[in-house]
């Protein structure tokens, strides 16, 4: 599945469940800002659970193999919300007509040639 394709999909499954009204799509300021409280909620999930843990995400992080990753449960819960955001991105991407994967193409192809640390301290 590309970017285009989750964001439709991602949509179409929000509407489907009831988080978006009639009229919610129309582009405005204060609908926008809530979605966006809604991705800082996945992210704030994603870091519960991975304080929950007891095993060094460093050290799941560097076994690359799938089995190896799903030992972890607390990772599997990381990812599940990091999961979230990505489809609460994608969702709010779509609703206000965002082209998110011209977007994250042309953004990347930025940032590869930007200096170390994009030119910051860390
Ligand atoms: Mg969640």
């Amino acid at each position: 599945m590309d970017i285009q394709e989750l964001q439709k999909e991602a949509h179409r499954i929000a509407v489907e469940h009831g988080f978006w009204a009639v009229g919610d799509e129309v582009a405005n300021y204060r609908c926008f800002a809530l979605r966006i409280a809604l991705v800082h909620s996945e992210l704030s999930e994603a870091l519960e659970a991975a304080r929950a843990t007891d095993v060094s995400l460093d050290a799941v992080r560097n076994d690359y193999t799938f089995a190896g990753r799903l030992r972890s449960t607390a990772l599997a819960n990381v990812a599940e919300e990091l999961a979230d955001a990505v489809i609460r991105i994608a969702d709010l991407a779509e609703a206000f007509r965002i082209d998110l994967q011209s977007a994250v193409e042309t953004k990347m192809a930025h940032n590869e040639g930007r200096p170390w640390l994009h030119g910051k301290r860390f």
